[in-house]
């Protein structure tokens, strides 16, 4: 289960990354899937509606960009900036380790990529075989 919210930015433009230069000028449109910090202990997914903008600026290198939003989006990322530092923080904390001294409410048990196994539940489960041998 996870919680999932659906949003439009509603910004008029966006600046242009390569140059600053200011766009209004609407490429195209597509949907971002971004996961977020647990709501409640849920995996929480933003279902995010963002524009590529065209770069008017002849000097620029960039024909088109994609809008960012500060705080909540950065180029190619699937996680939000604050999932990232948490997930690091985790990581740096349990040296790599599976995470079962993780707390799960910190980033849901939704994440599939092994970055963190959070249920203490399933931790062993997760972890693969001769694991649990070679830290005897
Ligand atoms: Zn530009």
């Amino acid at each position: 289960m996870a919680l999932w919210i659906h949003a439009d930015i509603t910004a008029q433009g966006a600046s242009c990354p390569g140059c600053t230069c200011w766009s209004v000028r609407v490429h195209s449109r597509y949907q971002r899937r971004l996961s977020d910090a647990a709501v409640g202990g849920t995996e929480t997914l933003i279902c995010l509606r963002v524009r590529r903008f065209y770069c008017d600026n002849p000097d620029c290198a960039r024909a088109t960009f994609a809008e960012q939003v500060p705080g909540l989006t950065t180029a190619h990322a699937r996680r939000t900036p604050l999932l990232r530092s948490m997930l690091e923080r985790i990581a740096l904390a349990v040296g790599g380790r599976p995470g079962p001294a993780v707390d799960p409410p910190l980033v849901g048990d939704g994440i599939q990529d092994g970055s963190a196994a959070v249920d203490p539940g399933t931790a062993d489960a997760r972890t693969r075989p001769g694991d649990r041998a070679r830290r005897r």
